[in-house]
Formats: structure tokens, sequence, C-alpha cells
């Protein structure tokens, strides 16, 4: 039993071990004020100081306590010994040609995901992973392929906004154009099987005090978890984004596999029923163009057919290769034959640029790199 004695010597050689320090970066105001109270502060005084540190962190984005100069010196000295304001490690951040940038973002734990900012004229959209890989195994998606899977905390979720602000220089919480003007939960992962943490993520980020970004300007997509879809719509209000890329249900099962779970008829009785939809807000039905698979004239009229009655607009992803994927990209012809019948039924169809290619940061070839590098450096030695 000697050896469950424990080290003391060892512990006293590493006081960080000993105090366990909380990320306030995640939390929502009520929580922050909470854990003043516990750090010994009384619980009015806790509430203002709560106010204070949500704009420090959300609104300005300060990134360690002494630049928080409305708060008092002595609370400034107090506040590092029981927390932390830390963002998570860039190990990677990559620049296309085309102005695309994609960071790979490292958690305490060593998990990585990576999060894509995709730049327009006077805007641009971040796109935010939800969870480390994918317990989803879409057969087209690179994300699907990984092994490793968790979900990621609402911290981990917000830090991937807070980090792309300040690699693009965007505190205070600009008023007018912003350069990450939209978000996109398109990034690593299946935002519907990890809710909680994303909802509270989102309600953050809408929070008007703090980085406020309008549910207007948020997407969540999602590859069809229908009992989540009208809990979102009720309690977020973000629009929605259905990964929907079959007509029938034999294809989705194969492509989307959740499908035969939730078959195509239950998930567009919930975009039916989606409580943040209307004309004005269109919920964006994506489509992956796969060769051969469902690209055909007659998909494309079954596919008019399955959205009658739903305010929809269909958006057309060509399909990007990642090594070791089974598909093959449907030829020009046959993606504007496709976005050509769906758009002459009244539906908007835009066949979707595909941006950042050179950095493969496009659309499901998220897979953090230091996971292709061990995968790579595990075939070098077993070749
Ligand atoms: N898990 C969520 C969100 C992340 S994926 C979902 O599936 O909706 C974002 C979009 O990229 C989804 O529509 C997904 O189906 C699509 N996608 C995945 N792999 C792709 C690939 N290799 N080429 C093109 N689109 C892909
Ligand atoms: Fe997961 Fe979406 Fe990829 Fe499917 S497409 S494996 S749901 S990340």
């Amino acid at each position: 039993m000697e050896h469950l004695i424990p080290d003391v010597e060892a512990v006293d050689r590493q006081p960080e071990l000993l105090a366990i320090r909380k990320n306030l970066v995640g939390m929502t105001r009520k929580e922050i004020a909470a854990a003043l109270v516990e750090a010994g502060e009384a619980e009015k005084a806790a509430k203002m100081r709560a106010r204070q540190l949500f704009h420090w962190l959300y609104y300005r984005g300060a990134d360690n306590f002494d630049d928080m100069t409305s708060i008092s010196k002595e609370l400034r000295a107090k506040l590092p010994e029981h927390f932390t304001v830390d963002r998570p490690e860039i190990t990677n951040l990559q620049e296309s040609v085309d102005g695309t940038r994609k960071w790979l973002v490292k958690f305490p734990d060593g998990q990585e995901v990576e999060s894509v900012h995709i730049p327009e004229e006077d805007r641009g959209a971040l796109c935010v992973s939800s969870q480390v890989g994918c317990t989803l195994t879409c057969s087209f998606c690179h994300t699907g392929t990984m092994k490793l899977v968790r979900n990621l905390t609402a911290g981990e979720i917000v830090s991937q906004m807070m980090i792309a602000r300040d690699t693009l220089g965007e505190w205070p919480s600009p008023k007018g154009n912003r350069m990450i003007s939209n978000i996109v939960m398109m990034g690593m992962g299946e935002p519907l099987l990890n809710y909680e943490n994303v909802a509270k993520a989102l309600n953050i980020v809408m929070d008007g005090e703090g980085i406020s970004l309008s549910k207007r300007r948020i997407t969540l997509s999602t590859s069809g978890v229908v009992p989540k879809i009208h809990q979102c719509g009720e309690e977020l209000g973000v629009n929605l984004a259905i990964s929907l890329h079959a007509v029938t249900d034999d294809v989705r099962d194969i492509l989307v596999p959740i499908n035969k779970r939730y078959p195509i008829k239950e998930l567009l009785q919930a975009c039916r029923d989606y409580p943040a939809s209307n004309n004005a807000r269109r919920i964006t039905f994506e489509y992956v163009m796969l060769n051969g698979i469902n690209d055909s004239p007659a998909d494309a009229r079954e596919l008019v057919r399955l959205l009658k009655g739903i305010p929809a607009k269909v958006n057309l992803i060509p399909f990007n290769p990642w090594p070791g994927s089974n598909y093959i990209c449907s030829s020009n012809n046959a993606i504007h034959r496709f976005a050509k019948i769906v758009n002459d039924a009244g539906y908007s169809s835009p066949v979707r640029v595909s941006r950042g290619q050179d950095i493969m940061a496009a659309c499901g070839q998220l897979k953090s790199a230091s996971t292709k590098e061990r995968a790579s450096a595990r075939r070098t030695a077993n070749a």
C-alpha cells in the first residue's frame, strides 16, 4: 500500500496543482456573480462586479485582470488567486490566398478544434466548432472520421470567437461594420448533440452588453437531430440550416446515417414547425453535390416537391475532397442543371464558392492538423 501515500514533497513543489483556478470565459453574468460569492465577495457587490467583469471580458476582450481598470486595484490583485481569463492556445494559424483564416485551437487537456473566418468585403463569417470530432459518421465528411470525440464547453465555444477577434483586432465590440459579422455553427461537430453548451455560448455571444451579435446573424447547422430542433428555435431563435444532402431515405441513410433514426419526413416536419423561421428568415437546406449519387434532374425535382410549404432556400455545396474520401464532386454541368431546376421552382439556390481550399478550410474538411499528422506518422511508422 506504500504507493498510495501521497508524495507531499512533490505536491509542495507544484503549488499550482493545488489551486484550481476557474476560467471566467464562458460564464454568464449570474455564474460570474456566484463564483465571486464563493470566493468571498458579498452578494450585492458580487452582482455589480460580475457586470463589470462581463463587460471587460466580452465587450472589451480583456485577456488579463490588470487591464480591467474600472475594477479596484485591490480586487484586481485578488482575482487571479481564484480565477483566470485565459484563452486557449493557438497552435496554428493559416491564411489562404483568398483571405480565409483557419485557427487550430488547443485546450488545456490537449484536444484541438479548428475555426475558420471567411471574409467578405465589409463583413465576414466565423465558422465555429461545437465538438472535438463528431460522433456522427456522414460518409463524405472528414470530421466524421475522427476517432476522439468530446463536447466542447460553453467557454471553449465562446473562446473561438474571442481568439478570432484578438487576431482580427475587433475589440471592443464595434457598433457598425464588423469583420466577424456572422457566426455559423458549421465547424467540427454536431451542435445539437451538445445543445446545452452551444445554447449557453450563443446566449453569451448574443448578450447586448458583450459581443452583442444578433440572433439573425447566427446560423446553426444540423445533420437533423430532430428532437432538439424545436427547442433551438424557441430558446435561441437563430437561423437554421439543415444538412439534407439527399431526397430519399435510402440515399440519405448512407450519406447522413442519423437519417436512420430521424428520417426525411420527420426532419421536414420539424422544419415546418421551426419557431424562428418565416418568409423573411428562411431555413437553409445544404446539399452537397456528389457525382452520380444525388445530383440528377430527378433528384432536383424531388427536392422541390419535398420543400413545398417550407420557407426555404437551398445551398448547393460542391463536394470538397479530402485524403481518403470516396466521392467525386458533381460536374459543373450537373451542378448548374440541378440549380436551375430548384431556382425555376422559386427557391434561391446559390452554388457555394469554396473558400480556403489551399489550407483545407473548406466545408467538411476540418479535422485538426495534429490528428492528421499523428495519423500520417503512424502510417510512416507502419510502412
Ligand atoms: N454537423 C453539422 C455542422 C457541421 S458540417 C452538420 O452536419 O450540419 C457543415 C456542412 O458541411 C454540413 O452541411 C456538412 O454536411 C457539409 N460537409 C461535410 N463534409 C463536406 C465535404 N467534404 N464537402 C462539402 N460539404 C461537406
Ligand atoms: Fe458530423 Fe456534420 Fe460531419 Fe456529419 S457532416 S459527420 S454531422 S460534422
